[in-house]
């Protein structure tokens, strides 16, 4: 039975999220901007917290961890690589860690370039994964400690999942992505439907996220490096995929 997804608005548009197993009750959180919409999004529905995972150390995505941990007990998790810059951690993972919530499995990715220990959570069997800063619906995250060059692999990492994955990623920056996608693929059709879909999701105050990786793969520019109308938008048509999206995280940092 695929765990149930609950997505709860944080801070100013940071996104926290909670997985269930409604068979053994285990509830884990991913990323705790601020403890109070997440102990209100469990008290709403008698849940119990036992994990709280972690995938960067920026303070939007841990500031509320102690105060979740003292409420609730909950187990903190999150990558080795970032341990002395994380809260005490009670497993500290790597890729090649093994862990579950309920009976499903959960894979640890690191995904280095917006901070050089981030990992993302992909959980197979419920189909999800959670991009904290790597991978965000229709962009990335700007390139704080890595490169552009280790940014590109972890996309490229994340790429390769499944299509009908869902990205569950730490903030609504759609809006913004999308108008700097729309400058390098004007045409783009797929674009278009999800610049459409993400306008009709922002005036009635809903998230953008969740969203499939399959149009991800169609419309977010930053997995699009290797598509010949995206080079020539770029002025790149020859250079090869990892220095045209170098270029385009440039670009847009000053978009
Ligand atoms: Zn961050
Ligand atoms: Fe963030």
């Amino acid at each position: 039975m695929p765990l149930e997804l609950v997505t709860i608005p944080c801070l100013t548009d940071n996104y926290a999220y909670l997985v269930h197993d409604g068979i053994s009750g285990q509830t884990a959180v991913v990323d705790v901007p601020e403890a109070g919409p997440i102990l209100a999004a469990l008290n709403l529905r008698g849940w119990t917290l036992s994990d709280i995972l972690i995938t960067h150390h920026h303070s939007d995505h841990i500031a509320g961890v102690e105060e979740l941990r003292a409420a609730t007990g909950a187990m903190v998790l999150g990558a080795a690589a970032d341990a002395h810059r994380l809260p005490p951690l009670d497993h500290a993972l790597t890729e090649a860690s093994h862990f579950a919530i309920g009976a499903e499995g959960v894979r640890v990715i690191d995904v280095p370039g917006h901070t050089v220990g981030h990992i993302a959570y992909h959980f197979p069997d419920s189909g999800l994964v959670f991009t904290g800063d790597s991978l965000m619906a229709g962009g990335c995250g700007r390139l704080f400690e890595g490169t552009a060059a280790q940014m590109h692999a972890s996309l490229q990492k994340l790429s390769l999942l499944p299509p009908d994955t869902l990205v569950c990623s730490g903030h609504e920056y759609s809006t913004a992505n999308l108008a700097f996608a729309a400058t390098l693929e004007p045409g783009n059709g797929a674009l278009i439907s999800r610049r459409a879909e993400v306008a009709a999701l922002r005036s009635s105050g809903k998230p953008t996220v969740p969203v499939r990786l399959g149009v991800e793969q169609q419309t977010n520019p930053f997995l699009r490096a290797m598509v010949p109308a995206v080079k020539a938008a770029l002025g790149m048509a020859d250079a090869d995929d990892a220095r045209v999206f170098a270029e385009m995280r440039t670009r847009k940092n000053s978009f």
